[in-house]
This record gives structure tokens, C-alpha cells and sequence, in this order.
């Protein structure tokens, strides 16, 4: 691609990565689920707009074919993790939230944990975490796992992680593409786009999974994350955004790149609670 459209396309993403974190930012000072959520979506949009022009930034035609096989490999490799999972099961149990039925399957961990393999939708939570928490608790956290999957309707979830995956992909195998040509500094800024474009998303994610979980729980969806991360809400600064951002490149314990970086729980207690005390009852 020739030079002046590389630098407008990559100048575009920028751009657009500084409109999701100011629309982050505003997110935290939701007073009510529907403002909150509505936020939630107008990062989302932001984000995927941003991702679409890094990846056009960088593309060309030897990762063309990358836009086939990339949905491919999530698609397989979400249902293959799936059935490892689904051998482990110990058992299953069934809760409905709102107007849907969920079945969680419970795998022999010992600690509390609960996840969902948003493809295939299916959730997953440690049997420990049914033994040690109340069903009000254990309720709030299987909201949480169901706004997952209720996050960005009215568009299905599978096809909104296929598109994201695909652009992320694109994005970073466009961005190592280019350094191999020696172009390190479009693609060092291009990384770094698709890196905080990640990251973004998925602290957008874990908030309005939050938000579904309060919105049909109420107040044991906060009470219960304050009981599991042990922290005490707080109002985070854009520089300690743009810091803890930084940090999810650490690897964490749960299993690294499989896993989507989580905001601070701080941060999620913060618009939680300001949700709470906002909200008339
Ligand atoms: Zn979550």
C-alpha cells in the first residue's frame, strides 16, 4: 500500500483508539444500566472501527487469505477446547435469567472460577464455586457469564467475536508483515493500536457483563465481586487507565492470550457502585 494511505489509515485508528478510551473514561460515570450499557456499545463500535483501520493500514496481499483461515482456526479451536472441557465435566447444572435457560458444567477445580466459551456458548464453572458461594452469589455470577453472551445483541455473539478475532489477527500479522519489510515503526504503531484496541474491548466486555449481572441480580452482583476480588472500589485516572493497560501485557496466572485481560476489579466495583447508588429503586 503506498505510504500516504499507510499513514492515514494507521493516523485514522489512532484517532479512533483515543475516541474508545475518552468513551471508556465516560463509561465509569454511568448512572443507570441502560446509560452504561448504551456506553458499552459505543466503545465497542469505536474499538471495531479503530481495529478495521489498522488492519487496513497494514494489509496486503500476503495475508489476504489470512481473512479465510483466521475464522477457521477460532471457530475450530473454540469447539475443540469445548470438548476438552466438556470430557472434565463432573456434572451440570441448569439456571434461567430473564427469559433464557443457561446450563453451566461444572469442571473439578478447586478454586472459584466460572467461564464461557462464548462460540459455542457454553459456560463452564468450577464445582467449588457452587460449594462455597450462596445461590444468590452463584446467580449473580452466572449472569455475569450470560451477559457475555448477551453483550452485543441485537447482533449474535459468534459473529461479533469472528469479525474481532479476524481484524486482530489481521491487524497483527499485517503489523509483524511489515516489520519483516522493515517498516518497524508503522508496524511497532500499529501493534500497539491493535494491542490497546484488545484490551479496551475486553475491560468493555467484563463491564457489561457486570452491568447484565446487576441488572438482573441487583446488588448481590456487586456484593459477591467485592467478596471474591477482596478490593474496595475506585475512580481510576486516565493515566492509571492507560497504565493498567499497559500491565495486561504481563502474562497473567489464569493461562495467558487465551484469556481476555480484565479491568482492575477496582475499577469494575467503581462503575458498579455508582450504578447502584445512581439508580432509582
Ligand atoms: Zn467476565
Amino acid at each position: 500500500m503506498a505510504h500516504n494511505l499507510t499513514t492515514l489509515m494507521l493516523g485514522s485508528s489512532v484517532f479512533t483508539l483515543v475516541v474508545a478510551l475518552a468513551l471508556y473514561l465516560r463509561l465509569l460515570d454511568s448512572k443507570s444500566v441502560s446509560e452504561a450499557e448504551k456506553k458499552c456499545k459505543a466503545v465497542f463500535v469505536t474499538v471495531y472501527v479503530s481495529l478495521l483501520f489498522t488492519a487496513l493500514s497494514v494489509l496486503n496481499r500476503s495475508i489476504l487469505d489470512a481473512t479465510i483461515y483466521i475464522p477457521v482456526l477460532f471457530i475450530t479451536t473454540q469447539s475443540l477446547i469445548g470438548l476438552f472441557f466438556d470430557r472434565r465435566a463432573e456434572g451440570f447444572v441448569r439456571f434461567e435469567i430473564g427469559e433464557d435457560v443457561y446450563t453451566v458444567r461444572l469442571l473439578g477445580k478447586r478454586r472459584i472460577t466460572a467461564f464461557t466459551l462464548v462460540l459455542n456458548k457454553k459456560m463452564y464453572a468450577s464445582s467449588y464455586l457452587v460449594r462455597a458461594l450462596t445461590p444468590q452469589e452463584i446467580s449473580s455470577i452466572m449472569a455475569h457469564e450470560a451477559g457475555h453472551i448477551n453483550a452485543f445483541k441485537p447482533i449474535p455473539v459468534s459473529l461479533a467475536m469472528i469479525v474481532y478475532v479476524s481484524l486482530l489477527a489481521l491487524s497483527i500479522s499485517g503489523a509483524i508483515n511489515m516489520a519483516l519489510d522493515g517498516y518497524i515503526h508503522y508496524s511497532a504503531i500499529a501493534l500497539l493500536a491493535a494491542f490497546y484496541a484488545w484490551v479496551i474491548f475486553s475491560w468493555t466486555w467484563e463491564h457489561i457483563a457486570d452491568i447484565y449481572a446487576y441488572k438482573y441480580t441487583g446488588l448481590s452482583a456487586v456484593l459477591v465481586l467485592q467478596k471474591i476480588t477482596r478490593t474496595t472500589p475506585a475512580k481510576p485516572s486516565i493515566a492509571d487507565i492507560v497504565v493498567s493497560i499497559l500491565k495486561s501485557l504481563k502474562p497473567t496466572r489464569a493461562g495467558g492470550p487465551l484469556v481476555n485481560p480484565h479491568p482492575p476489579p477496582s475499577i469494575r466495583l467503581w462503575l458498579l457502585l455508582n450504578i447502584a447508588t445512581s439508580s432509582p429503586h
